[in-house]
């Protein structure tokens, strides 16, 4: 991608607001006062926006009353429209404040896409428009979510896709820094809903994010994270309808102090099978997982036994949806591969300790495992990476078991 804006003195930031922070004309008003100030100050300002809240949504189900599979083309002209009403909107808000401002969809910039409609990567943002615009003084606006192809189709980037178009950018333009607006202050030790005393985190690394977020966070969209981490640009969430520091995503070098745990993620949405007594073979392993895989089937956690007597149990977990269809198709694995049994488990979910400081020390798994025992809390599953570990088990037991190591690695007091 071709990213080239020359830094001058000023600081040019790419700020982004979600479909919450203009889901009416009165907090659009509210964010063009904010925008306007921001600008004010010195900062060359680029504005994206989502859709107004719900409003995504709305346009789905209208087409969906025309068609059960919406032709995905005109699925988005169609789901492109909400973000070229809120550019517009905010526009005008700006206007009345006194400010020069230019609103842009995604294809008016030239926001260059591969042709995968409803699921559209970005391959290249033209800079010209944008660029002279802020050199005039005035506010860029441009539509989230939404670019296209090399023969003009209109395409989107997936749901949430917002993000990414505002991290896209801020890699294009060489931002100092890219700005993500929500309705939660920023990225806390775990979910507040489960864990009272979870506290918000000043920062975390790209990497610490990556795994928060796949893990079940949900505060951005994957893919713009992947990005900013790819490009270096540093992410930072935050309110827009309270003040306040927000959270800084960046890389790992310079960071002063490094927490041990940065968080506690957790995801609901998965499932186990389990093909028992399978011949402890060579091609085992490719003859149960190559069907699955064909099948556009995601598999996440894995683990195989030793084998006992020449054959061996085999877990994995996907995601609940596609918990009916691998059954099945591990029913015919099964059959063919001469095994004794499958089972699963839709009633689980995966806990996972995340933390750049596990990579310098030892025995967070061994106090990880001792807490959960405490408890008699029962470990299904485990799994590790450099930064993370992970565990998966009964369902019932997720708010105590994510209370429990919030409290054991003193998260509450993280900051
Ligand atoms: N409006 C789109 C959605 O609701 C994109 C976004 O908000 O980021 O998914
Ligand atoms: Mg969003």
């Amino acid at each position: 991608m071709p990213f080239a804006y020359a830094k001058t003195g000023m600081s040019l930031i790419v700020q982004k607001y979600g479909g919450t922070s203009v889901g009416s004309i009165e907090r659009i008003k509210i964010i063009a006062q904010k925008v306007c100030d921001f600008q004010a100050k010195g900062h060359k300002t680029v504005v994206v926006v989502s859709a107004m809240s719900g409003e995504t949504n709305r346009l789905t189900a209208l087409a969906h009353e025309l068609q059960a599979q919406p032709d995905p083309r005109e699925m988005d002209v169609l789901l492109s429209t909400g973000e070229q009403l809120t550019i517009a909107l905010l526009a005008m808000a700006l206007q009345n404040c006194g400010c020069d401002v230019r609103s842009y969809t995604g294809s008016q910039v030239r926001i260059i896409t591969d042709s995968v409609h409803t699921k559209a990567r970005i391959r290249e943002i033209e800079q010209s428009k944008i660029k002279h615009d802020l050199d005039k003084g005035r506010i860029v606006i441009v539509a989230g979510f939404q670019g296209s192809d090399e023969k003009g189709n209109i395409t989107t980037l997936g749901r949430g896709g917002s993000d990414t178009t505002a991290v896209a950018l801020a890699a294009a333009l060489n931002a100092d820094e890219c700005q993500i607006y929500t309705d939660v202050d920023g990225v806390y030790t775990t979910d507040p809903r489960v864990v009272a005393e979870a506290t918000k985190l000043d920062n975390i690394t790209y990497e610490e994010m990556l795994e928060m977020a796949s893990q079940g966070a949900k505060v951005l969209q994957i893919r713009s994270v992947e990005f900013a981490s790819k490009y270096s640009v540093p992410l930072r969430v935050l309110s827009s309808f309270v003040d306040g520091e927000g959270t800084l995503i960046s890389a790992e070098e310079g960071r002063m102090e490094q927490a041990l745990i940065s968080g506690i993620a957790f995801n609901r949405d998965e499932a186990k099978l389990t093909i028992v007594g399978v011949p402890d073979q060579p091609g085992v392993a490719h003859h149960i997982l190559g069907p699955i895989g064909n099948a556009n089937i995601e598999v996440d956690m894995i683990i195989q036994n030793v084998g006992v007597d020449g054959t061996t149990d085999f877990t994995f977990t996907v995601h609940r949806q596609d918990y009916e269809k691998t059954f099945k198709l591990l029913q015919t694995i099964a059959a063919d591969l001469g095994a004794r049994d499958v089972s699963g488990d839709t009633k689980i979910v995966k806990i996972a300790l995340v933390g750049v400081g596990m990579r310098s020390h030892a025995g967070i798994a061994s106090t990880m495992f001792a807490a959960l025992a405490k408890e008699s809390i029962n470990i299904k599953m485990i799994s590790t990476s450099e930064i993370k570990i992970a565990v998966v088990v009964d369902e019932k037991y997720l708010e105590l078991a994510v209370r429990a190591l919030h409290d054991n690695f003193d998260l509450a007091k993280a900051e």
